[in-house]
């Protein structure tokens, strides 16, 4: 079975556009209460500031490990799952788990040997639909309907306490590896999104009509497939077969 502190180091929270500095430290606070250390910031509005330190109450070490990225492509570098926390059902589609559920499944990832990322949202206005969609499952806290949305670093600590319970409770031996080849990453992910996108184009597919569904869509397919790198090599080759028949094609005209 993995060390504790090997998982532990495999999950990261990500904090997406936060406003303000006093939930950044209460979030490092939260994440250092539960025995998480890495806290991946994305164009925090105020950071450093005086207030993230008062509120981190001596998660300095969190805080010292805090990487500020420009995007959220930036944060998930190298992590093979995505869990985006939201307090209202969206229209991405995505399938949504209790933070329970997630923990586990976040814990099952760890354990396999991949990076995970928890990704938190703005505190008015919450993740973009857009940042939704490069997660592999969304994840909300079951409050109550006509008031649902928690402080940022309370949900922070939902979160990092389901994954220590999760953690405490994980008796059983690791489950055996799903792929032989190291699963893909989220830049590997994006590329292949892009390589779809462009094919589909050459491919004359969308006739005129809008790509963003399909392409949530055929995201939320390929998320759920977990793939490894082999399989999205030949998926690229055979989108790269595709394009070269469309241009052949193209030129017979
Ligand atoms: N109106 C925003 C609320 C933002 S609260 C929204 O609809 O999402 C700031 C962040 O805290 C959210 O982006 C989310 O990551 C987390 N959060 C707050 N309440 C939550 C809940 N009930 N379930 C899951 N995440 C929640």
């Amino acid at each position: 079975m993995t060390a504790a502190s090997d998982l532990s180091s495999r999950l990261r929270f990500v904090l997406v556009r936060t406003s303000h500095p006093g939930n950044i430290g209460s979030a490092a606070r939260a994440i250092r209460t539960m025995g998480f250390t890495r806290m991946d910031l994305v164009s925090p509005h105020r950071y450093p500031d005086r207030e993230v330190t008062a509120m981190a109450a001596g998660a300095d070490d969190v805080l010292d490990g805090a990487r500020v990225h420009a995007g959220l492509i930036d944060a998930l570098a190298g992590t093979s799952m995505a869990f985006g926390l939201s307090a209202r059902r969206r229209e991405v589609n995505l399938p949504e788990l209790t933070p329970r559920e997630a923990a586990a499944q976040a814990l099952a990832a760890a354990e396999r040997g991949g990076q995970v990322a928890l990704v938190f949202g703005n505190e008015r206005t919450g993740l973009e639909n857009e940042e939704l969609a490069r997660c592999h499952a969304m994840v909300r806290i079951p409050s109550v309907d006509d008031f649902s949305s928690l402080n940022l670093a309370q949900a922070v600590q939902v979160m990092a306490y389901e994954l220590r319970v999760a953690m405490l409770g994980e008796t059983m031996p690791a489950p055996p590896p799903l792929h032989d080849e190291p699963p893909a990453d989220a830049a590997q992910m994006e590329r292949f999104f892009e390589h779809i996108a462009q094919t589909l184009d050459d491919i004359d597919f969308h006739k005129g009509r809008s790509p963003t569904m399909i392409m949530l869509r055929l995201r939320k397919l390929f998320l759920r497939a977990h793939m490894d790198e082999r399989e999205l090599r030949m998926l690229h080759g055979i989108l790269a077969d595709a394009q070269r028949m469309a241009q052949l094609a193209n030129e017979k005209k």
